[in-house]
């Protein structure tokens, strides 16, 4: 698959590029954001460091988003929540804070791909991806609802207090398995393993990053509940209008 590396730093974008090649990827490496928006229609996805010399990252990120919809993992050294929260917000598919082990990244990039794969039901229409509740009364049953948040699993949607809330793909993966057995703690191995196909990834961050996201974009602190040292849970979001979440 084709590769655009937007990476200012030369050492990084060989070490980068050379791995990507041993994958069988082919890759153009740009420097500039300028470039990137030139080539981004060729790009089958798209790994993109947010400091660069010519445009703020998360702004070219918008930029890139709103005229291409290849998968796009962010790489970069900024490692601030409100950072990582904002990129995937702007449309990134996954956030890789530098530095990183090569193996790892190659491994989301893989996952990403796979999930983003329209052959593999990208629309919803077929959803085969592993974070599919699929028998657990998920698809095609009754939307999952927890105070005045509403998850439909088949319509892959989330409404606060009536109003959708846009979640990138894996937030609402991550969210959608919570919902599915809502009355079961999950621990981070087995989420990390079901939405991320890798349990290895155990150690990092990825997984505290789109629960913040989750969290941040609904306005619901309380939806997913942390049970510490082990993993998460489907939580009763407090609302002014205190509903079933009281029970
Ligand atoms: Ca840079």
């Amino acid at each position: 698959m084709h590769a655009l590396l937007v990476e200012d730093d030369d050492r990084m974008a060989r070490a980068l590029g050379t791995a990507l090649a041993q994958r069988g990827h082919t890759v153009r490496r740009v420097g500039r954001a300028l470039d990137a928006l030139r080539h981004v229609h060729e790009a089958g996805f798209v790994l993109l460091d947010l400091g660069l010399p010519d445009l703020d990252g998360l702004e070219l990120l918008r930029r890139l988003r709103a005229v291409c919809d290849a998968p796009l993992i962010v790489v970069t050294a900024r490692c601030e929540e409100r950072d990582i929260v904002q990129g995937l917000r702007a449309g990134a598919d996954d956030y890789v804070v530098k530095p990183f082990r090569m193996a790892e990244l190659m491994a989301r990039i893989d996952t990403v791909r796979r999930r983003t794969d329209p052959r593999s039901g990208r629309a919803g229409a077929h959803p085969a991806h592993p974070a599919d509740p699929g028998g657990a009364g998920g698809f095609g049953g009754r939307p999952v609802r927890t105070g005045d948040v509403e998850v439909d699993l088949a319509g892959r949607t989330v409404t606060v207090a009536g109003v959708e809330v846009r979640l990138t793909r894996r937030e609402f993966d991550v969210l959608a398995f919570l919902a599915a057995r809502p009355d079961e703690v999950h621990s981070r191995e087995v989420i990390l393993d079901r939405i991320w196909g890798d349990v290895f990834l155990a150690a990092s961050r990825s997984l505290d990053v789109h629960v913040a996201g989750i969290r941040a974009k609904t306005g619901r602190s309380h939806l997913v509940r942390t049970v510490r040292g082990f993993g998460y849970q489907l939580g009763s979001p407090t609302t002014p209008a205190q509903g079933d979440g009281a029970r």
